[in-house]
């Protein structure tokens, strides 16, 4: 059984789609598109050996080696020009994830929509895809054996109205999340609310910490001032 996180993305995989799951690791999405005959095919990449050979083993284990492709690579390069037309990167940072489509974006063209699943920095993603022309069309959030995660849809087109007024919240708590807020969405935000003002302090007591060791040098110099009197 797929486990929420991975089945809300299938869910987002329009039916009949050509994929390539980026990072697959045991292939499982891929090889539950298939079982469920939503995708004609897919490619799983992977760019470790280990996780590889895991998803190599399961597409044999289910028999779907027709119908899904393995391959070790880094990131797009392992898709063909107009192979695929949906990709899905998932379980992986905001960060790691923009950073795989910057550096395949020439491997881009021929696909119409991207479905992103970042466990943190989902900002990233976003201002990658608003530099790139690529319009966010869907998010959704959710919480899974005590984590949250997000899920970002993406396709091709100008994406000036979704981030009118207030770009740099929209851009940092996800548009279409911060209108719905569900409770998972309020929960993520007090939750680094929290965060911050933890840091905030830790920062204001290492500030105190430095002035007293400065306020202690200053005894010093007059103590030495004295003695040489
Ligand atoms: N996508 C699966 C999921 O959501 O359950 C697996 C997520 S797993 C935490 C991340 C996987 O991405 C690892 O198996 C790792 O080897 C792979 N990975 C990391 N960087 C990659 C890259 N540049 N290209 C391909 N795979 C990568």
């Amino acid at each position: 059984q797929l486990s929420e996180r991975l089945l809300a993305v299938a869910e987002q995989v329009p039916e009949g789609a050509k994929l390539a799951d980026i990072g697959s690791d045991h292939a499982y999405l891929p090889c539950y598109l298939s079982l469920q005959n939503k995708v004609q095919f897919a490619v799983a990449g992977e760019v470790n050996e280990g996780p590889y050979q895991s998803a190599k083993a399961q597409v044999k284990r289910l028999r779907l080696e027709g119908d899904i492709s393995v391959r070790k690579g880094d990131g797009l390069h392992v898709m063909m020009p107009g192979e695929v037309d949906v990709i899905t990167i998932c379980g992986m940072g905001g960060g790691l994830i923009s950073t795989i489509l910057e550096e395949g974006k020439d491997k881009l063209e021929g696909i119409t929509r991207l479905i992103l699943q970042p466990n943190v920095t989902a900002h990233l993603i976003r201002n990658w895809l608003r530099r790139r022309n690529w319009k966010l069309i869907d998010e959704s959030i959710l919480e899974e054996d005590g984590k949250i995660y997000e899920i970002l849809v993406a396709e091709r087109g100008d994406d000036q109205e979704v981030y009118l007024d207030n770009e740099e919240v929209k851009m940092l708590v996800g548009p279409y999340l911060m209108k719905e807020k569900s409770t998972v969405f309020r929960k993520k935000w007090e939750l680094e609310i929290e965060g911050w003002k933890r840091i905030i302090r830790s920062l204001e007591k290492a500030k105190q910490e430095e002035k007293e060791i400065l306020r202690k040098k200053m005894e010093l110099k007059k103590t030495i001032e004295m003695v040489e009197e």
